[in-house]
């Protein structure tokens, strides 16, 4: 299966995988201890680029780029510098409106920021994650509290907008610290704020030292509460909620990210990057010798593809809209259901509206504040 040269895509992923250490909560394809692939790697990136740019039917007027990672910040300047060099020659660029750089306390370099300007990146995303530095350096993410301040001030101004991600229910993080973690960042100079809940991925080390009962996680009701309270406190802050991990001041919501909720396409290039064009899922291959070898030899690569469903896609569309401030379209959910479908569905969303978990606006439902952390038992209710 291959991308649909014909798909309408406004939007590029750019997956750069090399990290100074490896986390122990981290489920991304990242690669420590193996930055000598960087050259390479880079050289592959900007082949995977032309040769998409090449297939396409018509020509690709991109509006958001993303580069994640791994520790996109760890993308030497040069490298960086050619990388858009190639997409400046091989996409038209006039209608760009956002591009991403996730950036890591602790690897960026002042004059960096004059690299990433001159390329033309609008916003940073930074990993702060928490403020305690006991907490990150046993679960080995090496940054410092010191170090996420100070790359805030060095930021402030000079993009226009700088986001942060906070995770929330880390084990070790107590209450208080969390609050005022919260009410700190309410005074920084961002725009955006992206608070996940932890998860425990399977095959993590954090996984591991959670089953053998080496790590203790917070109790989720405490976590939710927290969250709950993080919200409302943010909202005071001026962050308005727009989706449920989602923050920013007015006018600040992450183009790129509405991309994937509104199920537009979007292409991922480097090893591990999903693709979207409008109807299937389509993943780059993992395994970074194999897809340098595979560009290098003019081909695509990939580990899986799917062909999303007209259900599968129903519910996509149920389990992203809800998440957001603004909601779905009933009309949108309920497409090609058969008749005793859509009754099923409507009694269901009666029950929901009646306990106070779902709510109509016109044509739309959405979570309410209470059903905010009960997204996936809201959505799977729905799922008739
Ligand atoms: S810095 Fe980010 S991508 Fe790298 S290991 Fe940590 S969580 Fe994963």
């Amino acid at each position: 299966m291959r991308y649909n040269a014909q798909a309408q895509t406004e939007s590029l992923y750019i997956h750069w995988p090399f990290c100074p250490y490896k986390c122990h909560f981290c489920p991304f394809v990242a690669l420590a201890g193996q930055d000598a692939h960087m050259g390479r790697y880079h050289e592959s990136i900007k082949k995977e680029l032309i040769r998409f740019s090449e297939e396409q039917v018509n020509p690709v007027p991109l509006k958001t780029i993303y580069i994640g990672g791994g520790t996109p910040s760890t993308w030497p300047d040069e490298l960086l510098l050619d990388t858009f060099d190639t997409l400046k020659h091989t996409f038209d660029m006039r209608s760009i409106s956002e591009i991403t750089i996730e950036a890591n306390p602790g690897t960026v370099r002042l004059e960096q920021i004059a690299v990433w300007q001159k390329a033309g990146i609008t916003r940073i995303s930074v990993g702060v994650q928490s403020l305690n530095d006991v907490v990150l350096q046993n679960l080995n993410r090496k940054q410092s509290a010191a170090q996420v301040r100070q790359l805030i001030q060095q930021l402030a101004g000079n993009f226009s907008s700088v986001s942060i991600d906070i995770i929330i229910g880390l084990p070790g993080v107590s209450d208080q610290e969390w609050r005022e973690l919260i009410h700190e960042l309410i005074s920084w100079p961002i725009q955006h704020v992206s608070m996940y809940f932890l998860s425990v991925h399977e095959g993590t080390p954090l996984y591991f030292r959670v089953a053998r009962s080496q790590i203790t996680l917070p109790p989720d009701d405490e976590t939710v509460d927290l969250y709950y309270w993080s919200v409302a406190t943010l909202a005071s802050g001026g962050f308005e909620q727009y989706e449920t991990s989602s923050f920013a001041r007015p006018g600040w919501a992450s183009q790129h990210n509405q991309v994937y909720w509104d199920r537009k396409p979007f292409k991922g290039v480097g090893i591990g990057a999903w693709s979207f064009d409008g109807e299937a899922r389509i993943q780059n291959e993992k395994n970074i010798q194999i897809y340098m070898q595979a560009q290098e030899d003019g081909r695509d690569v990939i580990c899986s593809a799917e062909l999303v469903t007209e259900e599968a896609a129903r519910l996509e569309t149920l389990m992203l809209g809800l998440r957001r401030n603004k909601g779905v379209l009933i009309s949108d959910v309920i497409e090609g259901l058969t008749e005793e479908r859509q009754q099923l569905f409507f009694s269901r969303l009666e029950a929901l509206e009646e306990k106070k978990l779902i709510q109509k606006e016109g044509q739309k439902i959405k979570l309410t504040p209470m059903s905010l952390a009960l997204e996936n038992e809201v959505s799977a209710h729905l799922s008739v």
